[in-house]
């Protein structure tokens, strides 16, 4: 038998006021923030790792930035995101929130940017943007990444895309859905990082580098 959704959830601690705010902004604004038992889990990851510096890709309102950053008291975020009134939003949560000395938010494409020459290395590495670019986010930031770190992706469930014959999926989707089936096939055997799967939230896949 399955776990429940209802029982899962009965585990997750309560969040202080901002946080509540930003989750009922993200769910009336339909802002694709992070499940809550993914993001549990990728913040108790983090605690477990301890990394002192993370890239962030896809920041949408800086709800996970300020999670991470409210989790780790030491830890220097930085965050990338494109969407201008998103942008716009999560400046405003993060000027609300008493993390924001330690979280720097970049506007722009990640894809299209130059992060490294400013930040040329992290401990981790969390992508969670466009989904069906997930290669192209790991080609491009994998090597800022240090021996040892970590690369936290999410979405590889795609709602149950992914897990679906793919001649199932809508057609317009097809594509994605192949280029997310091929990372997956690349990532699971490539040998210089241990990976894996966590069934949560929209699925969570987890990358150490060794
Ligand atoms: N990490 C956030 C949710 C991110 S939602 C949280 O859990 O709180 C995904 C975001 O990625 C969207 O806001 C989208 O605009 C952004 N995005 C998608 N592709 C991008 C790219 N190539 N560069 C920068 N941002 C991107
Ligand atoms: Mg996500």
């Amino acid at each position: 038998m399955a776990i429940s959704d209802a029982y899962t959830k009965s585990f997750i601690q309560p969040r202080d006021a901002l946080l509540m705010e930003m989750e009922r902004f993200a769910e009336e604004n339909y802002v694709p923030i992070m499940q809550l038992p993914a993001i549990e889990i990728l913040l108790q990851m983090l605690r477990i790792q301890n990394p002192t510096t993370i890239l962030e890709i896809g920041s949408a309102i800086g709800y996970s930035a300020i999670r991470m950053a409210k989790t780790l008291p030491d830890v220097k975020i930085v965050t990338i995101e494109r969407d201008e009134k998103r942008i716009e939003q999560a400046k405003h949560f993060l000027s609300k929130s008493n993390v924001k000395d330690r979280i720097t938010l970049l506007e722009g494409d990640a894809l299209e940017m130059d992060v490294e020459s400013t930040y040329p290395s992290f401990d981790a590495v969390f992508i969670d943007a466009a989904k069906g670019q997930y290669k192209k986010f790991f080609e491009k930031y994998s090597p800022l990444v240090k021996k040892d770190g970590i690369l936290y992706i999410d979405n590889m469930y795609m709602h149950g895309l992914s897990d679906l014959d793919i001649k199932d999926v809508p057609k317009r989707k097809r594509t994605m859905i192949k280029k997310l089936h091929q990372f997956a096939e690349w990532i699971i055997a490539n040998p210089a990082y241990y990976s894996t799967f966590f069934p949560v939230g929209d699925g969570l896949l987890i990358c150490v580098k060794r």
